[in-house]
């Protein structure tokens, strides 16, 4: 079958590895894609906000499946599009994106459906939420109800930093996702990452990653996207996966579908086990980036007949293989990044980095600049290993980033520190 998969980062360069590589698929397009994603497949120039122009190509280039990796195509309702001119895709429609797109919403989902989160009231005057979190105290978690690319939540130790949070937030500092927040409890314990494979009334687990959200090392400085990620996470022990699928993820489905909007596609749970417990932080209506990055290349299974058979609501007939090996990655960021960075630099190595065993260079902010590669945004290579534990595949994947050549990029040195410390122990 012919594939279209839509994103550009290496959630996608991964995304495009493993849908290559199925049997089931003859012809593969990315749009926009990267040059990582150019070698498994033909990078298209496609403007993916225009779905008319979408469901135009397919039909023109006989795409059978389309595959959508990145939040902003779902909330914006690119798979309700595309199934309604009768062309398969993968991925939630708007209404049940929503809850990824929308705070609120999935926290009274959790409220209505009883699944263990942290106790929270919904604000749209700023006074009445400062009036609230001088009643309840502080830590306390203030959210922007709408997507904020991470800058929506301030974890507030005093109550200065609280109410600033909320003015700006009320105040249109996010614009319009922040005209609502969302005040929340602290809670206590280790982050984990939980992926179901969802296809409205069945999950399969779809394994368990931990992130590096800070810039620098010893998690200081801001926050990004993501600055590496391993799987699996130690952490989820199987009986935290039994619970969490029981507790959040299987809960979860039957409200989606009790509502009438089922639930279809990849629901990332973002995770704080706590001593009570797995309670649920977030919800993501997609696959992680960089998580994607360490979770596939652990699949066995074929990703293509996966994400069939979870539109097609059989994914209770398919079960999942996986490897026992660890992956880790580390992300390769241009200087100045999370802030403002500069594009262009070159960078070379590439080819003796994936030369090495087990390592694989995922592109995600490059391009092809006649023969070089070059930087083209903040996050701009992640650099992949396996190994039989999370200390090996750090040590590979180490050794693979010392190949690559770009003076102008950074990465984090202790990407997995958490697990290496637990696999010392
Ligand atoms: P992301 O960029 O991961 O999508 P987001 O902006 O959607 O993030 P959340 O994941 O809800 O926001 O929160 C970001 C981080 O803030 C979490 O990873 C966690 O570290 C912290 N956090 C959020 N809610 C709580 C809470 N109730 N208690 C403690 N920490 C929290």
């Amino acid at each position: 079958m012919n594939i279209l998969l839509i994103g550009s980062g290496g959630r996608e360069h991964a995304l495009a590895r493993s849908l290559s590589a199925s049997a089931l698929c003859d012809k593969l397009l990315i749009a926009p894609g990267n040059p990582g994603t150019a070698q498994h497949g033909t990078n298209v120039a496609l403007d993916v906000t225009d779905h008319r122009a979408v469901i135009d190509f397919c039909r023109v280039m006989k795409v059978d499946f389309v595959v959508v990796g990145p939040e902003a195509p779902l909330v914006a309702g690119l798979v309700d599009d595309l199934t309604a001119a009768g062309i398969k895709a993968f991925g939630p429609s708007k209404a049940a994106a929503q809850l990824e797109g929308s705070k609120a919403f999935t926290k009274d989902l959790c409220a209505e459906f009883d699944i263990p989160t942290a106790a929270y009231r919904r604000f749209t005057d700023a006074e009445a939420a400062k009036a609230y979190i001088r009643g309840y105290g502080v830590p306390i978690v203030v959210k922007a109800d709408g997507l904020a690319a991470g800058k929506g939540v301030v974890v507030a130790t005093s109550f200065e930093e609280a109410e600033q949070a909320v003015d700006m937030m009320i105040g249109g500092g996010l614009g319009a996702a922040g005209a609502e927040v969302v005040i929340e409890a602290f809670l206590e314990g280790e982050e984990a990452s939980f992926f179901a494979l969802c296809d409205g009334t069945h999950a399969v687990p779809f394994g368990t990653a931990q992130d590096h959200k800070r810039v620098f090392d010893g998690d200081q400085g801001p926050n990004t996207g993501g600055m590496g990620a391993y799987s699996p996470a130690a952490v989820m022990t199987p009986e935290l996966q039994a619970r969490a699928m029981r507790e959040i993820i299987e809960p979860t489905l039957a409200g989606m579908k009790a509502r009438g909007t089922p639930y279809t596609g990849i629901l990332y749970a973002g995770l704080m086990l706590t001593k009570d417990g797995p309670q649920l932080i977030e919800y993501n209506a997609r696959l992680g980036d960089p998580e994607t990055q360490v979770l596939l290349p652990r699949l066995k299974s074929d990703l293509v007949t996966a994400l069939l058979a979870a539109c097609d609501g059989v994914l209770n007939s398919i079960s999942l293989q996986w490897s026992d090996q660890a992956a880790l990655t580390v992300v390769m960021a241009a200087r100045g990044y999370p802030g403002a960075v500069e594009k262009g630099s070159e960078i070379r190595g590439i080819d003796k980095a994936e030369a090495l065993n087990d390592v694989i260079v995922f592109h995600a902010g490059t391009k092809q600049d006649g023969d070089r590669i070059v930087a083209n945004g903040g996050r701009v290579l992640n650099v992949t290993a396996l190994g039989r534990t999370i200390s090996e595949a750090q040590t590979k994947a180490y050794e693979a980033v010392s190949q690559i050549v770009w003076p102008e990029g950074f990465c984090r040195k202790d990407i997995g520190w958490r697990a290496v410390e637990r696999e010392e122990s």
